[in-house]
């Protein structure tokens, strides 16, 4: 067993065989960027993060729901991710980049994620022109 970081995620695979799919050239682990997000688009100045629902606090979200027992310790760490996740979306766009989150749950129904995913990058389309 390996205690080396997984950075090969099944999630975080769903979305780049779908970016893939469309056609879409994307960058893996870009490290100079804040929070080292897993996909970045460097045409469309666009960065993607996979988040879970759970570590992430996806709002409204039954897979976020957080454990009955220990729950000051449980607030405070998933608080503090919650936290973390804002700051690092507040960086990136602070540099002229745009963030996509994709959540956990929403790669269950690959067609919405398509949508999403596309929807998207298509509104960023003309980003590179600066
Ligand atoms: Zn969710």
């Amino acid at each position: 067993m390996s205690a080396v970081k997984q950075k090969n995620t099944g999630p975080e695979i769903l979305v780049r065989q779908c970016l893939h799919r469309m056609g879409f050239r994307f960058r893996l682990h870009v490290n100079s960027m804040p929070g080292k997000p897993d996909i970045v688009l460097p045409k469309y100045r666009v960065v993607v993060f996979v988040h879970g629902c759970f570590w992430h606090g996806h709002p409204e979200c039954s897979k976020s729901r957080r454990p009955s027992g220990n729950a000051d310790y449980w607030n405070a760490k998933l608080d503090r991710n919650i936290e973390r996740d804002a700051n690092t979306l507040a960086e990136v766009r602070a540099r002229g980049w745009d963030c996509l989150v994709v959540w956990q749950c929403e790669l269950r129904n690959q067609e919405e994620l398509a949508g999403k995913l596309q929807a998207f990058l298509q509104a960023h389309a003309g980003n590179n022109q600066v």
